[in-house]
């Protein structure tokens, strides 16, 4: 199958696995301590583990799971707001699916659903649209999740709402934006990422010049990269190049699908809906200044905070829950407590158990980790 095949090719693998072993040994500090290189986004998380790349990576690399994955970083005030909406009279709400077990402090909608709530999985906001279009007595929500990559496809659909004139129709906007977060992370005391794995899917929406300051004013390398193991590992030997040559630069690996300046269309269409929060709140680390994005004037009559009235509460993750570390990488997965065996894909405690793209699924799932000896 075109670009997927030759992306798993297991002879060119060990050809760019060699190279990087090669260049990891060239780079003296790497003998001290390992190199800590963030992947940002949870697909590639998901991707590492599935394919099993990080034990075949040199020691002197350290992968960094970072807070990429939309549905883990949902704190549970949010989820606690999707509940109050979904136990309002005549109200249908909306969700893709993954967001459907991301515990609240009290319940998960799926638990709201078994309770009698019309709870709907859906696979596009155009899908809830057309819910709004064949129940116009109901009111419908769609919980609109994500960073950049799914920023475009609500924008439109809020446009095509307005243009129809449908009100029964809400948007309950949860979209956040990454450059924020990974400023926050750069300024974390004690910071240790040498370089990153940039996000591929947002990438291709807002294009890799928003990433220059990691480089210019943190002087860390960053490859913007594809999912497959060999974009994977192909992007790690970028990475390292740079930290062995004394580089900081923005590179792009991903270039078959990542445009240098974006998707200007998708972006044109985000910034005529949403305008920027002061601040949104994000499990495990806290309120990040202009991390979030709400619904402008003149498309207010679509927005679910406003027709709802909803709390948007700070509620305190379980004692026994540790995502917040997890997510800045100052834990393994398998540090926490909870890991495997109160919280499993099944039962999860945290939000990083629900999602594929969560560290510790990936882990539970992928990461051969006897958990009665990991601690
Ligand atoms: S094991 Fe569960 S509770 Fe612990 S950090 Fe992971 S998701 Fe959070």
């Amino acid at each position: 199958m075109k670009y997927v095949d030759e992306f798993r090719d297991p002879a060119l693998a060990r050809k760019v696995l060699k190279k990087l072993h090669e260049v990891v040994a060239d780079i003296p500090r790497a003998k001290e301590r390992p190199l800590q290189i963030m992947e940002v986004c949870g697909g590639h998380t998901h991707s590492i583990f599935r394919y099993g790349l990080e034990g075949l990576l040199p020691k002197g690399i350290e992968m960094v799971h970072g807070p990429g994955c939309p549905v883990c970083v949902l704190p549970m005030g949010r989820v606690d707001d999707c509940i109050t909406i979904a136990e309002q009279p005549d109200v249908i709400f909306t969700t893709f699916g993954d967001a459907m077990r991301v515990p609240g402090s009290k319940k998960s909608l799926q638990q709201a659903s078994a309770e009698g709530c019309d709870v709907r999985m859906v696979y596009s906001p155009m899908d809830a649209l057309a819910i709004a279009r064949e129940n116009p007595h109901k009111r419908v929500v769609f919980f609109g999740l994500g960073f950049e990559t799914t920023m475009p496809s609500t924008a439109l659909t809020v446009m095509q709402a307005k243009r129809e004139g449908l009100n029964n129709f809400y948007l309950f906007c949860n979209h956040i934006t990454i450059i924020p977060t990974m400023k926050a992370i750069l300024d974390e005391p004690g910071m240790s990422i040498d370089g990153f794995l940039g996000p591929g899917h947002v990438s291709m929406v807002i294009g890799k010049q928003p990433y220059n300051f990691i480089a210019s004013h943190y002087n860390r390398p960053l490859v913007v990269a594809g999912f497959e193991p060999l974009d994977i590992l192909q992007s790690l030997l970028m990475v390292v190049e740079q930290l062995r040559d004394g580089r900081a630069e923005v590179e792009n690996q991903y270039a078959r699908i990542v445009p240098e300046q974006g998707n200007l269309h998708a972006m044109a269409a985000v910034n005529e809906v949403f305008e920027v929060r002061e601040h949104f709140e994000w499990r495990g680390l806290g309120s990040i200044a202009e991390s979030g994005v709400k619904i402008r004037q003149g498309f207010e009559q679509f927005d679910a905070e406003r027709a709802f009235s909803v709390a948007t509460l700070q509620v305190e993750d379980p004692k026994s829950c540790q995502c917040g570390e997890v997510l800045k990488g100052a834990l393994k997965p398998w540090d926490c407590t909870a890991f495997g065996e109160d919280c499993t894909p099944e039962t999860p405690v945290g939000a990083l158990m629900v999602s594929t793209e969560g560290a510790c699924s990936a882990y539970y799932s992928y990461g051969k980790i006897d958990v009665h000896q990991a601690g």
